[in-house]
């Protein structure tokens, strides 16, 4: 079955749970065992002492390492990706950086896209280098060739670890071919040390892109975003194989940065309604997107939908990795950070604030907040001025939406 047809029951069963027809929320830290031998059991295949047997069961022994709630969401989870497994964590950030250090030792070589999300990026540069891991930029846009001469050129190309991109690129939607970057790790892969790829799909996932099937080892998910989708959690999501996730998941009962029951809960409920979301949301913004490229306040809109023909490489991968232009739009205001401000002060529905993917309609100005610490050189290079800002089309009536749109701009004049 598809994936929306079973995000209401996959992975429960109501007997269990005296015939609740929804997951209970199971608040709760620990779980008894039945005997001291059931215990020995679970601990022997929880810390991999032993395989699990044909017929055994994993039993649950502790809220850090499993839980009824985190293991049905992420069996869910697994569906739209059709990954082998999933771990949840209280943050995509979470969610990101315990890959990177999973995948990284001292001396290796992490080759990432620029510019990645601000946390991203921060952990990266001042995190990671902290504890001896070398790291190397590319641009979106970048050729295969070009990327590789970079690697080539940084004296560490046998120490390539790990490749970390997101795609389309926040906040101008630029995109990055996964299958280009999953040829490059193959190229620099050796029998005892494969370099790995992950992808960042916090934009276009779950519904519209699947790294999984273009060569990822990893998909990414700020769960905070569209998959949690009311603005009302923090959260995020890992997957890929069994036996990478888990080694994720061993390094997360470690740092003890998983889910709570309560928020994997919410994602439950959340996901249940994700795909009727997402592509309300998707409708919403062909329209938007529609209605800014003709106002004469708009001097250029940045949405996949309108990626021309005669621009073969963007085409082509946006053809190839995308079921739909998403609902993500920027777009330049004529004149710079005053006539953005204005517009962004004068919403009335659209609400003023980063983030993305939920329900509501979100506007923010990169440029000031969520990139402002992008060096001066990285924000020309990526077209993040003072005139642009972004916008996350929410579930509203798009009517409502454009007459906001319309008279924000407006009061620029
Ligand atoms: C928000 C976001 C993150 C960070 O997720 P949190 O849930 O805020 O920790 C990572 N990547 C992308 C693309 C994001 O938009």
């Amino acid at each position: 079955m598809h994936p929306e047809s079973l995000m209401m029951s996959y992975g429960y069963k109501p007997e269990l749970s005296q015939g609740a027809i929804k997951t209970p929320i199971f608040q709760t830290s620990t779980f008894v065992f039945n005997t001291a031998e059931e215990g020995k059991a679970f601990f022997e295949v929880a810390y991999g002492l032993r395989d699990k047997g044909e017929h055994e069961e994993m039993g649950l022994i502790y809220s850090r390492l499993n839980n009824p709630d985190l293991e049905i969401l992420e069996n869910r989870l697994t569906l739209w990706d059709k990954a082998e497994d999933c771990a949840v964590f209280e943050s995509g950030m979470a969610a990101i950086s315990t890959v990177l250090l999973e995948c990284l030792s001292p001396g290796d070589l992490l080759l990432y896209s620029s510019p990645v999300y601000g946390g991203t990026d921060f952990f990266i540069k001042n995190i990671l280098t902290k504890y001896g891991i070398n790291i190397l930029g590319f641009r979106a846009g970048q050729s295969k060739d070009e990327i590789m001469e970079l690697v080539e050129k940084s004296g560490f190309k046998d120490k390539l670890a790990l490749i970390h991109i997101e795609t389309p690129a926040n906040p101008t939607n630029a995109l990055i071919d996964i299958e280009m970057c999953r040829e490059i790790a193959d190229f620099y892969s050796t029998e005892e040390n494969k370099t790995l790829l992950a992808v960042d799909n916090t934009y276009m996932g779950p519904l519209w892109s699947h790294p999984i099937a273009h060569g990822a080892d990893f998909v990414l998910y700020s769960a905070t975003k569209y998959i949690g989708g009311h603005s009302d959690i923090i959260a995020g999501a890992c997957l890929g194989s069994k036996e990478l996730m888990g080694r994720i998941k061993g390094l997360r009962t470690f740092l003890g940065n998983m889910t709570s029951p309560w928020t994997g809960w919410l994602l439950m409920r959340s996901l249940e309604t994700l795909k009727p979301r997402m592509e309300t949301q998707a409708r919403n913004a062909a329209k938007v997107a529609a209605f800014l490229q003709h106002h004469e306040l708009v001097e250029k809109v940045y949405y996949l939908g309108f990626i021309p023909k005669e621009d073969e490489v963007n085409y082509a991968i946006y053809k190839k990795q995308y079921s739909s232009p998403g609902a993500m739009i920027a777009f330049d205001i004529k004149g710079g950070e005053k006539e953005a401000f204005k517009f962004l002060n004068n919403l009335k529905l659209i609400k003023l604030a980063v983030s993305l993917g939920s329900t509501e309609s979100l506007a923010q100005h990169p440029a000031t907040m969520t990139h402002i610490d992008v060096s001066a050189e990285d924000k020309k290079a990526n077209f993040i001025t003072e005139k642009l800002v972004r916008i996350s089309i929410g579930v509203e009536n798009h009517e409502d939406i454009i007459w906001d749109v319309e008279q924000a701009l407006n009061s620029i004049k």
